[in-house]
């Protein structure tokens, strides 16, 4: 069975563990597609500054789902990279421990072909019997022999380009990317004035590596103006009340679906036998950055508490999005997620301090109310909703996150711009592309169900709604690769049926 993997980050590099581990392993011929610099470690664990760290610590990240300490025992055996016995390891430290993975299955097997080119296009190829499996025509970029056939495709390409909200693109002084964030300060001059649109973790990277290389005040700009919240101490959380159960009893009484109201309620049973003092936590913000780190590196209990909760919660968030109707994901979005949002994903306890110190001694100012941002006359203009404020800069680092849903495309995003233009991927109404949740299966709009397509990371963001940490992206890798093997030895019953008649 030929097989293709596009995009050898996180999701690519699981999924060919995955496959590897199998016995029937030798029946497969697999080309992984990405461009030189991200094979093997994909976009958040590339080669970048050591500024830059993991946000989960290195003894609860792993890429093998049946030993949550891999990357702590990889680290601790290896001699390349020594930053002492840390929770938090730059991230890349990360990539080269995938990458160290892929290089070795390349040299191991030679049925695995690594092809240091991006896909540009991809087609499906119609078979005459129904019960024949549509075979799946892979294209790259250079137009000379550069379109292969196969009969299983991963799509795992990651985020989609960064998000634009100013239109800023292309103009001097504007870098449209936090990453690499080693080369962010290239052309930027000694005396530039530096400002950081955008406040979520992507931020915190930007903050630390140009608060170390860069002399001069740092503003940080965005229309809430609150950085994440700060990791507290974490502990093991098994969910009493959001239990698949309780769900089954929901919809059978619901017509299929649980209300969100039901869902809430539940969480509030969970808080309760945690002792969590939820409306504490979730009105704790003041607005003031300061007070409100200094609010979290104090009550790091409680805090790890709710957030140990919230990342259970995402642990089973497959089932629990998809119980709910459209309306009321809408209307979680809507009245709840800015709280799961601050309250997940915190930052290490080191950031929150360097973020203390530098605001202390005046190099970092945040700000809110970020209305507009203008270039006029060779410098921009940052424009504040509250008294008509401004603030002018050299150079605006787009910190703002992604794209989130296919609506918001352009040319940087060639691939998925062409897979919806022929109708083989649709949109989520939540954002990325439309999969079965259970199965990870494409949904096309022109041919249905693609059982030979598996998207899996960053670009089924609708579906896996927060649920593209490294852990669960392994999880679901583990989840399509049996899938797949169960799919070769039926298509090998269905040869050999064939070959008896
Ligand atoms: C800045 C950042 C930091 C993060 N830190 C953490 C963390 O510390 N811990 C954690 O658990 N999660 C973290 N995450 C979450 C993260 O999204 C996942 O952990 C994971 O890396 C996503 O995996 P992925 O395979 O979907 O994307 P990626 O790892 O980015 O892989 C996608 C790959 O596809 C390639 N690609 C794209 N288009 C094409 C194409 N057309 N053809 C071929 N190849 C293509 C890209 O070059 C890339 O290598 C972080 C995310 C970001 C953005």
């Amino acid at each position: 069975m030929k097989v293709a993997i596009i995009g050898m980050g996180t999701a690519g590099v699981s999924v060919l563990r995955q496959l590897v581990k199998h016995p029937n392993f030798a029946d497969l011929d697999i080309d992984v597609y990405d461009n030189i610099k991200n094979m093997g470690q994909g976009e958040p664990f590339q080669n970048d500054s050591d500024d830059l760290l993991i946000n989960i610590p290195v003894d609860m990240l792993s890429l093998n789902i049946d030993n949550i300490k891999e990357f702590r025992e990889w680290y601790d055996a290896q001699s390349d990279f020594d930053y002492g016995d840390v929770d938090y390891l730059p991230r890349f430290v990360f990539g080269h421990y995938m990458k160290g993975y892929l290089d070795r299955y390349v040299n191991m097997y030679d049925n695995i072909h690594v092809i240091y080119q991006e896909v540009a296009q991809l087609g499906i190829e119609e078979q005459s019997h129904d019960i024949t499996p549509k075979k799946i025509v892979v294209c790259t970029k250079h137009p000379e022999a550069s379109c292969r056939q196969y009969d299983y495709v991963f799509v795992t390409i990651g985020t989609m380009s960064y998000n634009d909200p100013y239109q800023l693109k292309g103009t001097l002084g504007f870098i449209d990317s936090p990453y690499p964030a080693n080369h962010t300060l290239d052309q930027v001059q000694e005396n530039d004035d530096i400002a950081v649109i955008g406040t979520g973790l992507a931020s915190l990277d930007v903050i630390r590596y140009v608060l170390n290389h860069h002399n001069k005040k740092l503003l940080i700009a965005s229309r809430g103006g609150q950085l994440p919240s700060v990791r507290g101490d974490m502990r093991e959380v098994d969910l009493r009340y959001l239990t698949k159960e309780q769900f089954d009893a929901l919809k059978r009484a619901h017509m299929g679906v649980v209300p969100l109201n039901d869902v809430i309620a539940l969480f509030r049973k969970e808080c309760e036998a945690l002792d969590i003092p939820l409306e504490q936590l979730l009105y704790r913000r003041t607005g003031n950055v300061e007070q409100d780190l200094k609010y979290d590196l104090a009550h790091t209990e409680i805090l790890g508490r709710l957030q140990s909760l919230l990342m259970a919660v995402k642990d089973n968030m497959d089932w629990i999005w998809n119980s709910l109707t459209q309306a009321d994901q809408q209307a979680y979005l809507d009245r709840y997620h800015q709280y799961v949002k601050e309250n997940s994903n915190p930052m290490p306890r080191d950031t929150a301090k360097l973020i203390l110190s530098a605001l202390r001694n005046g190099m970092l100012e945040v700000c809110s109310g970020l209305e507009n941002v203008e270039h006029k006359h060779g410098r921009y203009h940052l424009k504040f909703d509250d008294t008509g404020r401004q603030c002018v800069v050299d150079v605006v680092i787009n910190a703002t996150g992604p794209k989130t849903r296919l609506d918001q495309l352009d040319e940087s995003d060639a691939l998925l711009l062409d897979l919806a233009d022929k109708q083989i991927v649709q949109a989520h109404p939540m954002g990325g592309i439309q999969i079965v949740p259970e199965t990870n299966e494409v949904i096309s709009p022109r041919y249905g169900t693609l059982s030979n397509m598996r998207a899996i990371g960053q670009v089924t963001n609708g579906v896996n709604f927060q649920r593209n940490a490294v852990t669960m992206i392994v999880q679901q890798a583990v989840k399509t690769v049996g899938q797949l093997y169960q799919h070769l030895e039926q298509q090998q019953q269905l040869d050999e049926t064939v070959n008896t008649i």
